[in-house]
């Protein structure tokens, strides 16, 4: 159920007189927009909320709050999903097998809100169906865990051996394959995913703002108010930080040895002229857990060609998401190529289209942090998507709002997200 401002306020211990005033001149000041470059408009604006990063985590956060009564400022230094956010990959997956029964749930339920809320908003054409393809050498662990909580959720799924691989999908060579588990997933268009929950925030009185944020004045263990380039300061009574790859630059102390961020690189390969068989839904998504490496269909919505990722980006350890240039390094795009020519050998002498260096925000302990700065009480950390935020990012951002607000639903789950003492040295 949706509180109303008052009760969020209540629930939410704001200083209530000060932060009314700051939110209503706020609102004064700007009206409903796109995102609007930060400026002298913005110095002494305050909202209840304040939440840095416009990726996916950022935005889903900022909508949840919003639709719990706060008044809410979104703000990113590039824009939502920006084409360094790791959210700004043109196309996520999400799929409904997790590796344990939190991250199926969570998946399920993520996908029931994207399907309603892209409904909703009128661009449903943002999530495509199909499946995924797990190719494995034998039935083992991981397929079996994967199975059983498929079954647990009574999601439909198929286990097919080779022949009948090779009955179905004769485009694909099955060196080292004995079967495949096939489960139903999905494609996120996740930049334009990031940007349609943005306006939706904005459509329901939120604000978003251009600007990169530096932590600011702190009082009694309490944040006051952030900094932003090119100027002026917000206060807040609640601060949200979803900012990817970016902590261990904002939080060096808390995130430095927390969070990996390594490169790495997606790629998209030509597909024979005429030639359909590499393209949704004549062919779905695959992992091939013989080789790490995974992808989708040339996309009938976009022809871009068909999709490859793994291998790495190239270079290694951990990489500055604002500098580090977005092209995959020679030795990966070969480790991809060679890829394509042992599983989809029609590809193997087709053109490289194009390719992304995206950047990973890899936690020690492999699962989301979503807990308080330990310094400053008011301040929220929300990232860590090691690899699947996008997809959980409606039940992170759902999650995390009502934690904030003090409703949260799932106590059992706070010492699984906490900053803990796990860290990669
Ligand atoms: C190669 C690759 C493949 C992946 N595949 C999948 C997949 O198939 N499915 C899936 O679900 N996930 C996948 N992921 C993971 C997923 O993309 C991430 O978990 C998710 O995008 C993280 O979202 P985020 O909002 O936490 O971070 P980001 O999307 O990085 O957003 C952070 C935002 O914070 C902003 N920001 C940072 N610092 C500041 C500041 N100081 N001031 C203002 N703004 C700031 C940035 O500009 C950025 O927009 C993949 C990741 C990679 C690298």
């Amino acid at each position: 159920m949706d509180l109303d401002r008052r009760q969020f306020l209540q629930k939410a211990g704001a200083q209530a007189g000060l932060v009314l005033a700051g939110a209503r001149a706020l609102e004064a000041a700007v009206g409903p927009t796109d995102a609007v470059p930060a400026g002298p408009s913005f110095v002494q604006s305050a909202s209840d909320v304040v939440v840095i990063g416009a990726g996916a985590f950022g935005v889903w956060t900022a909508l949840s709050l919003r639709e719990q009564g706060a008044s809410v400022t979104l703000v990113d230094q590039y824009g939502p999903g920006n084409s360094r956010a790791t959210s700004g990959a043109e196309v996520r997956q999400i799929r409904a097998a997790g590796r344990d029964e939190l991250d199926t749930r969570w998946s399920l339920k993520a996908l029931e809100t994207w399907r309603s809320r892209l409904q909703e908003w009128g661009r449903p054409e943002l999530l495509i169906e199909t499946s995924l393809l797990r190719l494995s050498v034998r039935w083992n662990e991981a397929e079996r865990t994967a199975k059983a909580w498929l079954d647990r959720y009574k999601v439909p799924t198929e286990v097919v051996d080779r022949d009948e691989l090779a009955r179905r999908y004769p485009q694909m060579g099955l060196e080292g394959i004995e079967f495949a588990l096939i489960e139903p997933a999905g494609m996120l268009k996740s930049r334009q995913c990031c940007q349609v929950v943005a306006r939706a925030l904005e459509r329901q009185g939120g604000r978003v703002v251009i600007g990169r944020v530096e932590p600011g004045r702190r009082s009694g263990g309490r944040l006051l108010d952030v900094v932003l380039t090119p100027g002026g300061n917000v206060g807040a009574d609640t601060f949200v930080f979803a900012c990817g790859p970016w902590f261990r630059k904002l939080f060096p102390d808390v995130m430095g040895n927390r969070l990996r961020t390594p490169p790495g690189g997606r790629c998209f390969f030509g597909t024979p002229p005429g030639d359909n068989r590499f393209m949704h839904p004549a062919f779905p998504n695959y992992r091939d857990n013989t080789t790490g490496f995974y992808g989708y269909p040339a996309l009938s919505q976009d022809y871009r060609g068909f999709n490859v990722i793994g291998g790495g980006g190239g270079g290694s350890g951990s990489a500055d998401p604002d500098s580090v240039d977005r092209m995959m390094a020679p030795e990966a795009l070969k480790r991809a190529r060679d890829f394509v020519a042992l599983r989809f050998p029609a590809l193997k002498d087709q053109p490289l289209l194009e390719t992304q260096l995206c950047v990973f925000d890899t936690t020690a302990t492999g699962q989301f942090i979503i807990d308080r700065h330990p310094e400053l009480e008011n301040v929220w950390i929300v990232g860590g998507g090691t690899g699947r935020g996008v997809k959980h990012s409606p039940s992170v951002g759902d999650y995390a709002a009502h934690r904030i607000v003090g409703q949260d639903q799932e106590p059992e789950l706070t010492s699984l997200f906490q900053l803990g003492d796990t860290t990669f040295e």
